[in-house]
């Protein structure tokens, strides 16, 4: 029987972990895969998150990631300005930066099953029951930190996983000459792509496409020639970069849809609670708050008699709802003008002629320090 029991150690999981075993509640994460590897993620971490990290010791001083604190945007015809980004972030890949917080949680005293896919969740009796290959584990409270997409979704049966979603991922690490303290999104038809330096003179490229255009094209490589090719920005870093990896990272079925932060009496956590389009920059600084609050919330319903399981989750659901469910539909709304020829040139024209605007839209999307 553990008392904690965490599926999936993203950055959700594994700060909600080292929250947990810094109180002094034991706990036990199972993570499919095994440290360190890379995800599909633009890597840029927004300074919300900041402050909460080095009071925990998390911030990655170490590998000295360049700080960004400018914005470059361009349309799909490659018409761009440079705002300044008032809260601004830094740089690290999750390879690296995931690989840090698990020796973190070792440290701190978790324990891990690791390259452990788990099959099933079910709430008996106010216990759960959790299955992994033949095996059945125990635990008093579960948190579900399995990212966007997993077959939990479908054996929980969550609303969001019968739609499909027509989204695709991709990364590459790629060596340039980019400013260390620049973000930029470069628009191409249906879809986005970041750019970002992150630790060791590496940069992150990222990109967001439409899985009809990505169809149409036949392969990735074509996709890339054929429609981000014609932003001759993205056109230029292409042709001009070392790329590290032989062959990008790809992820499918990128869903934006809403999903529900308590489900069967697991507390969800990160993209599992819902997830945030990529273009706001701040879906891991959202994991980690979403950790924050689910954490702090297990400790009292530990420590204090009188704070049931329904109280745990009818606050979890509260408090997350305040700090997310509004930023979640900002970002949806704001991605509508990406990825499309007319609306991402009106996005670029309204940054160079009004840039107090386009900086309250950037704001509006981005939460405040935690
Ligand atoms: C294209 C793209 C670009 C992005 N760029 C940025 C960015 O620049 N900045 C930013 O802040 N955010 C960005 N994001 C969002 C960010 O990647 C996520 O919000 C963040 O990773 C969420 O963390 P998480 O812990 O919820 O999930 P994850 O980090 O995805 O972790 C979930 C973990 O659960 C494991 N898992 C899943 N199912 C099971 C199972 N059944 N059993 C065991 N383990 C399981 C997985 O292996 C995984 O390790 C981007 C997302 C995309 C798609």
């Amino acid at each position: 029987m553990e008392k904690v029991i965490i599926l999936g150690g993203g950055l959700g999981g594994l700060i909600t972990s080292i929250k947990l075993a810094l109180a002094g509640i034991p706990c036990l994460v199972i993570e499919k895969k095994s440290y360190p590897f890379h995800r599909v993620c633009g890597e840029y971490i927004s300074n919300e998150a900041t402050p909460f990290l080095e009071q925990l010791n998390l911030f990655p001083a170490e590998f000295t990631p360049p700080l960004i604190k400018r914005f470059q945007l361009s349309s799909s015809t490659g018409r761009n300005t440079v705002l300044p980004l008032d809260l601004g972030g830094f740089g690290i890949s999750r390879y690296t930066y995931d690989y840090f917080l698990y020796q973190k949680a070792k440290t701190a005293g978790v324990n891990f099953l690791l390259n452990t896919e788990v099959e099933s969740v079910t709430y008996l009796k106010d216990k759960f029951e959790i299955r992994i290959a033949k095996q059945t584990l125990h635990g008093d409270i579960v948190i579900g930190s399995f990212g966007k997409r997993s077959k939990l979704d479908i054996q929980l049966n969550r609303n969001f996983i019968k739609k499909r979603s027509p989204y695709v991922g991709v990364k590459y690490h790629i060596r340039r000459d980019h400013p260390a303290d620049l973000i930029a999104l470069h628009n191409f038809e249906s879809g986005y792509c970041g750019i970002s330096n992150i630790e060791a003179g590496k940069t992150n490229l990222c990109y967001l496409a439409h899985r009809d255009t990505l169809r149409r094209h036949g392969s990735i490589e074509h996709m890339e020639k054929e429609v981000l090719f014609r932003n001759p920005l993205l056109k230029t870093i292409f042709s001009e970069s070392e790329f590290v990896f032989s062959k990008p990272e790809v992820i499918n079925e990128i869903s934006f849809e809403t999903k529900a932060p308590v489900e069967n009496h697991v507390l969800m956590v990160g993209d599992a609670a819902g997830m945030i389009t990529p273009l706001c920059g701040n879906g891991m600084a959202m994991a980690m708050h979403g950790a924050k609050l689910a954490s702090e919330l297990v400790i009292r319903y530990f420590s204090e008699k009188e704070f049931s399981r329904q109280n745990l989750e009818t606050t979890y659901r509260e408090e997350w709802r305040r700090a997310f469910t509004n930023r979640l539909w900002k970002g949806r709304q704001v991605q509508r003008l990406f990825g499309n020829k007319i609306l991402s040139n009106l996005a670029v024209n309204l940054a160079i002629y009004s840039s107090p605007i386009a900086q309250g839209i950037i704001r509006n999307t981005h939460g405040k320090i935690f």
